[in-house]
């Protein structure tokens, strides 16, 4: 490929809004550019790395049996409405109108469009596991679009779904994808940890998260470097502490003017924040989004609140939910801004931390101005209506699982596989026939990666101050050429040399052929950040090239012929990502399990 003749158009600067490094180097590097907030336009040189990546996802699930299919992007509102999340997925879903009145919605995942399909087409048990998958734009009206392709409105997202007889090959099908993904991010060059997650408004009973390492990331990891235990913040588990070991003392109530907050009151009345009870006042919607209760939830006050347990806990979903303005909700319930305790509510649903179980003579709101109770005894003095895990784990508690010290760490969820059992089977009554002619629902499985996401998590773990450094097997192009005087045809001829015997190997090359100054073409050379840097100059007349790694220092003059064998030879090398593929032992044939 000749730049000279081709759109390129890169850029010094990045605008202000790029706030994070793979959205800036995308933009300068002239792969995307944004026409509407969270929408992007994919440019020549981004569009190769995005078929890259879809490439290394389509070889990954056809290596395990995978079939490829294409899904409507745009999906009639009746299929929604039968699984029930027409209502559950709230304002993400983006949703129109045909000419008629007709509802439809662009399709955030494609659970339903899948299980429609297998309900309508497949029937035997003979024909199961099913791994069905498609590599296709979605679309979420996301509240916060933001970091490129980060976090876009419209993205490109691989999703497979499996369709098994029972449990057992739901294991199987997990199981497969677990390890095709390890493969996928491996050959795309991430440092990665694989976390338990939550399963999200997408429901279902177990889910892992594929989550690349980065500051930037917006998934909070909890882990344990002991015992290997790795979960989002959302997810982990807490292990609850033992209460203090004391006699119940007398309720009392004590006058705290003005102590709003935990740090206020127990300053005031010099008590550990772990004796003390704070409150959090909520109301939830019904799925008209009219108001359905207020809730009230009680944790230490050391404590932070986990919102996706506490709407896990009520069974509703995350834009169900809102704080409630208290001076409204204080007539009706009894609480009292900034002195809201347990004892003594009405007309709210009261949701208590199960660490708080068993505590005594604790600190707590009065629901009285300027007053808190001392002595608060959990099961004497109050209860919930739902008592459970609700709190966030946080670095230094103890491991769930060993009980060593909780680390956390930032990464960005390429990834996510879950188990979804028969919840869209279920409701969408998609069955198959058993050996015997019996309907059974089918397990089923979903699994995506997010392709233009996967990107940005390649470059923010892949760059220098100059630029991107593509690993071989995503990079847009493998070598870049720079000829020094394009006007020279010595210098020409060699560089068409090199171009034509590398691609005859396959290897995949631009030339710099562009009439601009040297320092321009280096710049954006180390700015697109292709794997392998060739340079034509003086020394061409003698056959001679300059041969260097974006990733290295190091620069060494060769003859043309060298370049050639070691570029081919890098290429060959390191083109597929990795050696390290894992498949599974035994697989299924006609229903059955065989070796
Ligand atoms: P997040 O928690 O980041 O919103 P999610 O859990 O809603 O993501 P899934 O439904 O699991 O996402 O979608 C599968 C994959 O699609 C994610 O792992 C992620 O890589 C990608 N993805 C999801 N939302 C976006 C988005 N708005 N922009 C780009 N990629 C996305
Ligand atoms: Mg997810």
């Amino acid at each position: 490929m000749r730049l000279s003749d081709k759109h390129l158009k890169t850029l010094r600067e990045a605008p202000k809004e790029a706030e994070i490094v793979s959205h800036q180097l995308m933009v300068r590097a002239n792969m995307i550019k944004k026409m509407a907030s969270g929408i992007y336009s994919y440019l020549p040189m981004g569009w190769r790395t995005v078929r890259k990546i879809e490439q290394i996802v389509r070889e990954e699930m056809d290596r395990i049996g995978g079939e490829e299919f294409h899904m409507p992007h745009v999906n009639p509102a009746e299929l929604w409405k039968e699984s029930g999340r027409w209502y559950a997925y709230g304002p993400e879903l983006w949703r129109i109108k045909d000419r008629n009145g007709r509802e439809f919605c662009l399709a955030p995942t494609c659970e339903e469009a899948f299980t429609d399909f297998v309900k309508n087409e497949v029937s035997s048990y003979r024909e199961l596991p099913l791994q069905l998958y498609h590599i296709q734009f979605k679309y979420r009206d996301e509240a916060r679009p933001r970091f490129g392709l980060m976090r876009g409105r419209e993205f490109i997202m691989k999703d497979a779904y499996s369709f098994d007889a029972d449990q057992e090959m739901l294991d199987y099908s997990y199981g497969l994808y677990y390890h095709a993904y390890e493969n996928v991010f491996d050959r795309c060059g991430l440092d990665y940890r694989i976390i338990e997650a939550d399963n999200g408004p997408i429901g279902g009973s177990n889910s892992h998260e594929f989550s690349a390492l980065s500051d930037v990331g917006e998934s909070e990891i909890a882990y344990c470097t002991e015992c290997g235990m790795a979960a989002t913040t959302e997810r982990a588990e807490c292990r609850d502490d033992v209460p203090v070991k004391e006699e119940p003392e007398e309720l009392r109530e004590v006058y705290t003017p003005g102590t709003k907050t935990i740090a206020d009151v127990c300053n005031f009345l010099n008590i550990d924040e772990k004796r003390s009870i704070k409150a959090l006042m909520f109301v939830t919607y019904d799925r008209d989004l009219n108001p359905d209760e207020y809730v009230c939830v009680f944790i230490r006050g050391d404590r932070e609140l986990n919102m996706i347990k506490l709407v896990n806990a009520l069974g509703i979903p995350e834009h169900n939910i809102e704080f409630a303005n208290e001076d409204e909700m204080g007539p009706a319930t009894g609480i009292v801004g900034g002195f809201t305790g347990p004892v003594g509510l009405q007309n709210c649903k009261v949701v208590v931390d199960s660490e708080l179980v068993g505590t005594v003579n604790m600190c707590a709101g009065a629901n009285k101005e300027n007053h808190h109770l001392m002595g608060v005894c959990y099961g004497r003095d109050y209860t919930g209506d739902i008592v459970t895990d609700v709190k966030v784990l946080q670095a230094g508690d103890p491991c769930p699982h060993c009980g060593a010290p909780i680390k956390h760490t930032r990464g960005i969820e390429v990834g996510q596989i879950f188990k979804l059992g028969k919840k869209y089977s279920h409701s969408m009554n998609a069955t198959y026939k058993d050996e015997d002619g019996e309907d059974h629902e089918y397990e089923m499985g979903c699994y995506g990666i997010g392709v233009t996401r996967t990107m940005s998590a390649v470059i923010e773990q892949h760059h220098d101050k100059d630029g991107i450094i593509w690993p071989v097997s995503v990079a847009p192009y493998h070598v870049w050429i720079t000829v020094i005087d394009a006007s020279n045809e010595t210098q020409m001829a060699l560089a068409a040399k090199l171009e034509a015997e590398l691609e005859k190997q396959n290897v995949e090359v631009v030339v710099d052929d562009r009439d601009e100054r040297p320092g321009v073409k280096f710049k954006d050379a180390d700015l697109i950040g292709c794997p392998i840097r060739i340079t034509v100059g003086k020394k061409a007349g003698d056959g001679m090239v300059e041969y260097k790694l974006r990733r290295e220092q190091e620069m060494s003059v060769i003859s043309a012929d060298e370049a050639i064998k070691a570029a081919k030879e890098l290429v060959e090398v390191e083109r597929f990502g990795t050696d390290h593929i894992r498949m599974p032992e035994f697989r299924y044939h006609n229903g059955r399990k065989i070796k």
